[in-house]
């Protein structure tokens, strides 16, 4: 797990220093969609205590994901922009989103993993 993650970090960092075009925002942003802050917070205190288990975290509810399925582009991990943008912007990464999150989400800005 953590080779594929230092991989695709280093396939992420290729592809951005071969990109002519750096605009600045995105356009059609939302918010990701929460769950409450308490149960948010619970999550994230569990996800934190042994994140090197997992590959990231859902940043609907906090949990941990082991093996992402599905992932948004996130601004900040707050807010996020249609799946088919390609672009490359300032703090936006992909996030891996959980299976039942995903259904909040519209089609549109879900990524289907591999
Ligand atoms: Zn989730």
């Amino acid at each position: 797990m953590k080779v594929t993650i230092a991989i695709s970090k280093l396939i992420c960092t290729f592809e951005s220093t071969n990109k002519t075009t750096m605009r600045n925002e995105p356009q059609n942003i939302i918010e990701i969609p929460r769950l409450s802050q308490s149960l948010f917070q619970k999550n994230d205190d569990a996800y934190s205590r042994d994140d090197e288990k997992f590959y990231g975290q859902c940043p609907c509810c906090g949990k941990g994901i082991k093996e992402p399925k599905f992932f948004v582009n996130s601004i900040y991990g707050s807010e996020m922009y249609p799946a088919n943008d390609n672009n490359q912007y300032k703090d936006a990464w992909q996030m891996p989103v959980g299976s039942e999150c995903v259904k909040r989400i519209p089609s549109e800005y879900v990524i289907k993993g591999a």
